[in-house]
């Protein structure tokens, strides 16, 4: 009761320091709206987790002796090591940290390069909860140093747990440091979401749920669509209204006041942007509206008649470049969005919900979405991809098993 009452308390301080996250959007140039998002979700996930405090179950087990009463017994297992990026880094940080508190286990939280004094609100609102002193950590380091920083923390004995969010060429290394030591691990990496509209689509719902989930963050969201999987009998109305509301998003410094597209997080990314619109044109490919960006501030932008030849089919933008693969049935769509080594989340769009169903339960992603964006998470919701997205989910009672020991007894 006393663990649920502190996750509460830091729930309502981080609501009420929200205004001092917003001022972080600084380190990452993000809106304040995503901000205001972050906050909101975060404080969702630290509810929910105060709540799992009195769902921790053991069982009895129907023993072969007689006479003998057996039980297995769900306990915490130590030191749970979370690590978070930067995209949505309230609402990761916090969810790397929140469960295992809740089961009863301390935390080390090892905060992004690009956005640490974000990462250490989380941890003063949790201290000022009334966690006790160790009881949550907090570790920075400079980029170079992050492969041995991490490697120290996973080889400590007293860490019996990591978690990993971030891209899939880090997670294939933590995944390997994990091995070496024997500590389970839940790894949530890169997604390459496909958005299949289907020949019998309701085209303006599609629209309207494909602005947000392409362009929220200016697309850098591990959810973020990725890839337009159109049918050919709507693509070109589809296609035309898509563009209009894309043109018409707010773009600017969200330092100077609301924007739906603030500021890429660095220029890494415009030029990883631009490289991939420059190979998809010489490839035969036709940009719908938008372009390559001079600077962080990068506009909406769609590229139509995208082939598996390109690179935009394959790779992660992780910006507001999104690719649109024309196709001619629903077999085509379903092999179209499952070519890919990414699995994290998808969405589908029809008007036949049975259809819907069976077409979902095809693409090979964790997460599928009918008639929704791809981006939409929820604190008790199970998070988590297939293929090179990773293994293991978030999600309160999915990651509560994963942060507790089995102990049996006799
Ligand atoms: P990143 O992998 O570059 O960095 C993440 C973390 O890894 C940082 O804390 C960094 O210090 C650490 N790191 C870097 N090199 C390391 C090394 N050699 N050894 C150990 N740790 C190391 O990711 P990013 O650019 O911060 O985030 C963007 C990526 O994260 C995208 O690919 C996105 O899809 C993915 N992502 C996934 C999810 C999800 O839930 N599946 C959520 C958000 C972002």
């Amino acid at each position: 009761a006393e663990r649920r009452a502190r996750l509460l308390e830091a729930a309502r301080l981080l609501e009420a320091n929200r205004e001092r996250f917003m001022a972080m959007a600084v380190e990452t140039g993000a809106t304040a709206d995503w901000y205001g998002f972050n906050v909101k979700l975060a404080a969702n996930m630290l509810r929910d987790a105060a709540g799992m405090t009195t769902q921790i179950k053991g069982e009895v087990i129907p023993s072969d002796v007689p006479g003998s009463f057996a039980m297995a017994l769900r306990q915490p297992c130590g030191v749970v090591l979370g690590i978070a990026p930067w995209n949505a880094p309230i609402i990761l940080a916090v969810r790397a940290i929140a469960t295992p508190l809740a089961c009863g286990n301390t935390v080390i939280l090892k905060g992004s390069e690009l956005c640490p004094a974000t990462h250490g609100l989380i941890i003063e609102a949790l201290q000022e909860g009334g966690l006790p002193p160790g009881v949550v950590n907090f570790v920075t380091n400079a980029p170079a140093d992050a492969g041995s920083v991490v490697e120290a923390i996973v080889a400590h004995p007293a860490v019996r747990r990591v978690s990993f969010t971030g891209s899939t060429r880090v997670g294939r290394i933590i995944g390997q440091t994990c091995a070496k030591y024997l500590k389970p691990a839940i790894l949530e990496l890169g997604g390459k979401a496909p958005f299949l509209v289907l020949d019998d689509a309701d085209v303006d719902a599609a629209v309207a749920g494909c602005t947000f989930g392409a362009f929220a963050n200016s697309g850098q969201i591990c959810m973020s669509t990725e890839r337009f999987v159109v049918d050919n009998k709507v693509a070109d109305e589809f296609i035309a209204k898509f563009a209009a509301r894309a043109q018409s998003l707010p773009l600017g410094d969200p330092r100077k006041g609301p924007v739906v597209l603030g500021s890429v997080v660095d220029l890494a990314t415009v030029e990883r942007c631009n490289a991939m619109i420059d190979d998809a044109l010489a490839k035969g490919a036709k940009i719908v509206c938008g372009g390559k960006a001079e600077n962080t501030l990068m506009p909406a932008t769609l590229i139509d008649h995208v082939t598996p030849a390109m690179r935009i089919f394959h790779e992660e933008t992780f910006g507001p470049v999104k690719g649109i693969v024309r196709v001619n049935s629903e077999e085509e769509a379903i092999a179209t969005a499952n070519d890919n080594e990414f699995g994290l989340s998808s969405a589908v769009f029809t008007r036949d919900t049975a259809r819907g169903w069976r077409v979902a339960a095809r693409i090979e992603a964790g997460i599928c979405h009918i008639n929704g964006p791809t981006v939409h998470d929820e604190a008790p919701m199970p998070f988590g991809g297939v293929k090179s997205s990773g293994y293991g989910s978030f999600g309160s009672s999915a990651s509560a098993r994963a942060m507790q020991m089995r102990w049996r007894w006799p």
